[in-house]
Formats: structure tokens, C-alpha cells, sequence
């Protein structure tokens, strides 16, 4: 046997690594190396069996115990030799793949579950979009949806009235079938949802016309959702049974609408605040007085001090998004002050500045000079207007 790496070193993990770090880096590693993404590499494959093998014993807290005191010698003299003295076949890793591929693999490996019994529905996902106001105040909105129901005809068992559907002979009923499978572990037992009857138990021989044997009619419905004030981006609301009906008399699944929060062309929300810009004056700055600023309740007015700086932050106390827990509770509103430097000056207005320039100095501007110069530059082409 050649020399084994550790395992703690094959996940690239700290030996005191969390049991979601450890599960971290095996997903990384399973991903990069697994025989479906890598066909007929070898390299990978070993790399792949490596790493599943740290996984298996360090996602194991009785294993990983064992195998932090003893080394690789706690597994040594095992029944299985086909992994390097690591006994393989022992292990459930059914649960190993379930839990990790079937997130890496978008879940097309069904989970076992109990079969005939009352199961809950799908949940379905959907989602709506909303101004920034109403994420603010909170709203409601009318979603339009095809639902399915169970249908009325033969009562959601799919099979003509007057028929039954048969149990199905490859499951005996079960909706689930076992089978070993050689696999680079070694002998795995594997359970699948049934190929036949596709997990329900029962094969259909005729089937209901209404729903085509499937036990559902869908229809468009409309469906209100109230969004509370202080959603933001990305947060889902749930309704109760409105997803997939449920199977053998479970409660409906759950429908979960993601609410998307279109911009605001002023304001802009950290969590519970809300920032913004204002435009002053350069008088307003100078002399201070009221400036007018908008919020989310409409414009207020706000006294600046006079001799105000630009990119002066002004806090608007409680005039942010009201919290999800008590829409009494609100956030801030921070302001930004934006002094504005006057752009399209009148020759009187420009003669003012002028006086004003002179008596804040003390000294005359050479009008004349400035004038000229102005010319010069414009015909260099140095003002791009
Ligand atoms: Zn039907
Ligand atoms: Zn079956």
C-alpha cells in the first residue's frame, strides 16, 4: 500500500475543521474530480476516491475521532481492501451522495422518503417586482399563477372512474427499489425512486381523461400577496399552501415569492437606512438657512448652518425603512449636502460674484486680463463647453 495521504490534508482543511468546512471542501473537491465531469481520467478518479474516502471518515464523528488518535492504522485490517484498507462497503453512501450531489447536481437524485403515506407538496417559487416605496411602506400585489388541484374527476388518483390504479409489481407498492451496484467504492446498495410508477406505488392502466392520468388540473389563479413594509431586495415572502397539492392527503407545498426592488433614481438603502444627496446653494451654504431635501415621506426641510462644507452629512432620524418586526421602528435617512458651483453665470450675476470676490480679498481683479485669456483658451479649443 503506498503511503497515505492525510485526510486532513486531501480536504486542504485545518484539523480543527468545522463539520460545514469539511463538508465545503469535499463539495469543491467532488465537483472538480467526479467521474462524470472527468470521463476516463484516471487521475481524477483517484483524486475523487481520495477525497470521498477523508469525507467518509471525517464527516463521521465516531470515524474522525478514531481516525485523530490512531491515523490511518484505525481503519487498517478492515474487511474491505478495495480503498486502500478502508472499508467502504459498510457505509451508507447513499446519505454521502444524497447530501452532496444532490446539490452539486441540481438535486436530480430524488431523496428516499416514506412511500403512501400523507406528503407534503412541492413548494413553488416565483417572484414580482416592486418600487422602492412599496418595499418602504409595504404593499400588495395580485400574482397571477398556473396551480395545480387535485383533479375533480377521479379525484387525483389519476385512473378512470370506475378503474383503480394496480400496485405496482416492481416496487410491490413501495414507490422505492433497492439495488447494489459495483461501484469505485466497491459493492454500494443504492435506493431509487421506482423507474415504473415514478415513486407513487401504483401503475395506472386507465387512465382518467380529464387529467391524463395525472391526477391534476391546472388553472391560472390569481393570488394576492400583502408585502410588509421594510422588505428589501431579495427577501421572499410565503404563502401557505399555495404550491404542488400534496400527495396521499398531505397539506398543500408552500408558494415563496421573491420580491425584487426596482432603483430609485435618489435613494439608495443600506438595510434599514436610506442615503441620499441634496443639492445647496453656494449662497444657502455661505448664509445657511432651510434647504428642502426629499424622503420617502415627502420633502422636508432641514436648517444648515451657515459656512456649510460640501459633502456635509446631515442625519434624518427615523425617516428610514421601517424595520420587518415593527414598522414603528425605523432606520435613518443620511444626507449628503452637495454644494453647487454656478454654471451659467448672466453678465450681472458674474459682475456680483466679481464685487464679491473683491471684497472677501481685498484685491481688484484684472477683469480685462481674464476676459482675454478666456478668449485665447476658447480658441485652442481648451473649453469643451
Ligand atoms: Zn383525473
Ligand atoms: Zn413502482
Amino acid at each position: 500500500m503506498a503511503d497515505k495521504r492525510d485526510y486532513y490534508e486531501v480536504l486542504g482543511i485545518a484539523k480543527t475543521a468545522s463539520d460545514a468546512e469539511i463538508k465545503k471542501a469535499y463539495r469543491v473537491l467532488a465537483k472538480k474530480y467526479h467521474p462524470d465531469t472527468n470521463p476516463g481520467n484516471k487521475e481524477a478518479e483517484a483524486k475523487f476516491k481520495e477525497a470521498s474516502e477523508a469525507y467518509a471518515v471525517l464527516s463521521d464523528q465516531d470515524k474522525r475521532r478514531q481516525y485523530d488518535q490512531f491515523g490511518h492504522a484505525a481503519f487498517e485490517g478492515g474487511a474491505g481492501g478495495g480503498a486502500g484498507g478502508f472499508d467502504f462497503n459498510g457505509m451508507d453512501m447513499g446519505d454521502i451522495f444524497g447530501d452532496i450531489f444532490g446539490d452539486i447536481f441540481g438535486g436530480g437524485r430524488s431523496r428516499s422518503r416514506g412511500n403512501n403515506g400523507p406528503m407534503k407538496g412541492q413548494n413553488i417559487r416565483t417572484s414580482v417586482r416592486i418600487t422602492f416605496e412599496e418595499a418602504v411602506f409595504g404593499c400588495e400585489k395580485e400574482l397571477d399563477l398556473t396551480l395545480k388541484d387535485d383533479c375533480a374527476t377521479c379525484h387525483g388518483t389519476g385512473a378512470k372512474p370506475g378503474t383503480t390504479a394496480q400496485t405496482c409489481t416492481k416496487c410491490g407498492g413501495k414507490g422505492q427499489v433497492v439495488f447494489t451496484q459495483q461501484s469505485l467504492f466497491g459493492m454500494v446498495r443504492n435506493v431509487q425512486t421506482c423507474p415504473d410508477c415514478r415513486g407513487t406505488g401504483k401503475i395506472i392502466k386507465e387512465k382518467c381523461t380529464d387529467c391524463h392520468g395525472t391526477g391534476y388540473i391546472s388553472s391560472r389563479k390569481k393570488i394576492k400577496v400583502t408585502i410588509p413594509a421594510g422588505i428589501d431586495n431579495g427577501q421572499s415572502v410565503r404563502i401557505r399552501e399555495k404550491g404542488e397539492p400534496g400527495v396521499n392527503g398531505g397539506e398543500r407545498g408552500d408558494l415563496l415569492v421573491e420580491v425584487v426592488v426596482s432603483r430609485h433614481p435618489i435613494f439608495q438603502r443600506q438595510d434599514y437606512d436610506i442615503y441620499s444627496t441634496a443639492p445647496i446653494s453656494f449662497a444657502q451654504a455661505a448664509l445657511g438657512g432651510d434647504v428642502r431635501i426629499s424622503t420617502v415621506d415627502g420633502d422636508v426641510y432641514y436648517t444648515v448652518k451657515p459656512g456649510t462644507q460640501t459633502d456635509t452629512k446631515v442625519r434624518l432620524r427615523g425617516k428610514g425603512v421601517p424595520t420587518l418586526r415593527n414598522k414603528e421602528v425605523r432606520g435613518d435617512h443620511y444626507v449628503t449636502l452637495v454644494v453647487q458651483v454656478p454654471t451659467k453665470l448672466n453678465a450681472e450675476q458674474k459682475e456680483l460674484l466679481q464685487k464679491f470676490d473683491e471684497a472677501v480679498t481685498g484685491k481688484k481683479p484684472d477683469v480685462e486680463a481674464t476676459a482675454h485669456e478666456d478668449k485665447e483658451k476658447k480658441k485652442k479649443g481648451w473649453f469643451n463647453k
